[in-house]
């Protein structure tokens, strides 16, 4: 079977200047694989790439099997969701509405986010951050994709939000198989949900491994932090 998301050799920046080179990444379906790096290391270039917002520079992406130049709406057609810090959600909207289009299926919403179902009726834009990023979440996963790119979906939210939102992803992997690509600040509560991590450092992978062993090894994980930035 295709792995989730692959790449060989992948390079990408901007205006054809790389800021993430030689990347070799693999997520299987039903695996949840943390991304981590200081600030500026490469992540959120990695993720547009993968999601089809930037095109690659050099190397290959391959989407669940697909490999290619597509643009983001078609790779989410073909089963691919992205989540960000910023809130997905139609403010002026009910709940109710918002898990009504863009091909959701709400039960599978409220099954995996019961906490939904009392503010059914309340415009998206009164609820909580926490809520609404809760909200972007089962609207995500209630189009059932086959991978999913979360970058930084709990920043800025409580402890008890980030920890509910990583269960619902890791869930998701475990229960429907989907392959997870995770970016997250909360370096512990990610590498506690992860199956595997990569560390980046300055635009290339420094560190891999099973995530319970880059747990082990948060010292090299903080060095690369510190080492930090982009490829001069
Ligand atoms: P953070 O954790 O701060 O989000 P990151 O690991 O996601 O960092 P990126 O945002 O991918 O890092 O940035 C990698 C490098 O690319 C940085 O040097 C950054 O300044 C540069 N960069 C990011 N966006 C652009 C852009 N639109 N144009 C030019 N350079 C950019």
């Amino acid at each position: 079977m295709s792995a989730a998301i692959a790449t060989e050799g992948l390079s990408a920046g901007y205006d054809r200047r790389a800021v993430v080179t030689g990347l070799d990444l693999r997520v299987e379906s039903g695996e949840v694989v943390a991304l981590l790096g200081a600030n500026g290391a490469g992540k959120t270039t990695t993720m547009l790439t993968l999601a089809g917002e930037l095109p690659p520079l050099a190397g290959s992406v391959a989407i669940d099997g697909a490999a290619g130049r597509a643009p983001l709406y078609r790779r989410a057609r073909r089963g691919l969701a992205l989540v960000t810090e910023e809130r997905s959600v139609f403010m002026r909207m009910s709940t109710a509405d918002n898990l009504r289009v863009g091909r959701c299926d709400r039960a599978r919403a409220l099954a995996l986010f019961p906490e939904l179902e009392p503010l059914l009726d309340r415009t998206a834009g009164l609820l909580s951050g926490g809520e609404q990023q809760i909200l972007t979440l089962a609207r995500a996963l209630a189009r059932w994709p086959r991978v999913l790119l979360a970058d930084e979906l709990s920043l800025g939210l409580a402890p008890m939000v980030v920890d509910r939102l990583l269960q619902a992803v890791r869930d998701a992997a475990d229960q429907d198989g989907v392959g997870v690509l995770l970016v997250e600040q909360h370096v512990e509560k990610a590498l506690r949900v992860a199956d595997r991590a990569y560390v980046m450092s300055r635009g290339r992978v420094v560190l891999s491994g099973r995530a319970d062993e880059v747990r082990q090894r948060l010292h090299e994980v903080e060095d690369a932090y510190l080492a930090g930035g982009a490829p001069s």
